[in-house]
């Protein structure tokens, strides 16, 4: 295809970006994200019919964003877009090192933010697998990662620490069983759960944030799942709950 057909298909690509009335703030964070690069990156997803329209952030962080998105068939889904910088390089660089999976992968660092959204990626497949709920992995390519949508037509789901639980000690029990089974089913410790990094959906925590996810094998794995630990007891102890004693926990989730 000549180069032009090329940009003309992107430039009506990013007006679809761009269709609706979108706030300017919206429009502001659009293009700080859609560099030329992650533009190629979104057509190639439209291409394969994975990703249909583009609405809005849910969310800016450190590295990178979150969109709400629409299928093809107006499904909601979640599209994160890692940010390709050199700060996303520096926070991400300190997990790369001591896992196997990234064995190899030297090179730039847009090479190792593609192998940290891969990382995401199989995290989230590993702990899906597990019966850990997390968002269903859908794609990824480069630096996106399509998964599924947590929350409802009107708003994403809020995040643990700004619901007012009806239940918590049955949320906790969810949790321990699910941070037990990322350890024991799918080998994993999270590495930075907290109330900041689980949903909540009809009653159910979801656990999002998966990509610092850490090997159990991974030499430091322990003292991550001991932080782990450690946040979700803080938490729900002040929210009453008769939170277990975290050496025994660890000792639980480590021992069978
Ligand atoms: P980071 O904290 O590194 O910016 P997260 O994966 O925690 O990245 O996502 C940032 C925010 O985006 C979350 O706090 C949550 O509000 C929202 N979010 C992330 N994934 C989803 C999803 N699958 N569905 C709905 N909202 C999501
Ligand atoms: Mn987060």
């Amino acid at each position: 295809m000549p180069r032009e057909d090329i940009e003309s298909i992107l430039e009506r690509k990013v007006e679809a970006l761009r269709k609706k009335d979108k706030s300017t703030e919206d429009r502001k964070v659009i293009d700080e994200v859609f560099d030329k690069e992650t533009l190629l990156a979104v057509y190639k997803l439209m291409k394969e019919g994975i990703v249909d329209t583009v609405e809005f952030s849910i969310s800016t962080g450190k590295e990178g964003n979150v969109f709400l998105a629409t299928t093809p068939k107006g499904n909601f889904i979640a599209l994160k877009i890692f940010r390709i910088s050199t700060a996303t390089f520096k926070r991400i660089s300190r997990y790369i090192e001591g896992d196997p999976r990234f064995r190899g992968i030297l090179g730039s660092h847009r090479k190792i933010i593609f192998a940290w959204t891969n990382k995401e990626f199989r995290n989230l497949h590993r702990l899906h697998s597990a019966g850990v709920r997390v968002p269903v992995p859908i794609r990824f390519h480069r630096n996106l990662l399509v998964m599924e949508y947590i929350g409802d037509e009107n708003s994403p789901s809020p995040l643990l620490r700004e619901v007012v639980l009806e239940d918590p000690e049955k949320v906790y029990n969810t949790l321990v069983d699910y941070v037990k089974r990322a350890y024991q089913k799918a080998e994993l410790v999270h590495g930075d759960l907290s109330e900041y990094n689980v949903l909540i959906r009809d009653g159910e925590p979801v656990i999002i944030d998966c990509g610092q996810a850490l090997l159990t094998e991974h030499p430091n794995a322990i003292d991550f799942l001991k932080r782990d630990v450690e946040n979700l007891n803080r938490y729900f102890r002040r929210l009453g709950v008769n939170v277990m004693e975290s050496e025994s926990m660890i000792k639980m989730i480590v021992g069978g």
